[in-house]
């Protein structure tokens, strides 16, 4: 597979995070300030490694969650979420099932999606070399 294996242990505790399904903001922001800089590379689900974002998809949408316009095909799932009064598209991993975040469609160009992904869901692995 070539992908990262994660201890037992640890992949049940990132497991209870995922299946939270709702993230403080002021942690999200501290994970994720050093994945959010310049780097190119990868973003993987925390609980299986499965690649759902790429740098190139992140945009700055001003929230100060970790927002892209797209995500990579097939890996995550999506259902209605009826937590708040207007319905909301939440999206998981196919893989593990954790729960990343909701897809609004409010983004930019080209495909209008901001897909607000909570931070703490997603492990940043800097491509060697291509710091943009
Ligand atoms: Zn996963």
């Amino acid at each position: 597979m070539g992908l990262v294996d994660i201890p037992q242990a640890t992949q049940v505790r990132l497991l209870r995070v995922l299946q939270e399904g709702e993230v403080k903001r002021v942690g999200a922001n501290d994970t994720m300030k050093v994945a959010f800089g310049t780097e190119g590379g990868l973003f993987v689900c925390a609980g299986c490694s499965l690649p759902v974002f790429t740098s190139a998809m992140k945009f700055d949408s001003g929230t100060g969650w970790p927002s892209f316009f797209t995500s990579i095909p097939n890996h995550f799932a999506t259902s209605q979420d009826h937590k708040m009064i207007l319905a909301r598209t939440e999206y998981h991993c196919v893989r593990c099932g954790g729960h990343h975040g909701h897809v609004f469609d409010d983004g930019p160009a080209p495909t209008h999606q901001r897909w607000c992904n909570n931070g703490v869901s997603l492990r940043f692995i800097p491509t060697p070399g291509k710091a943009a």
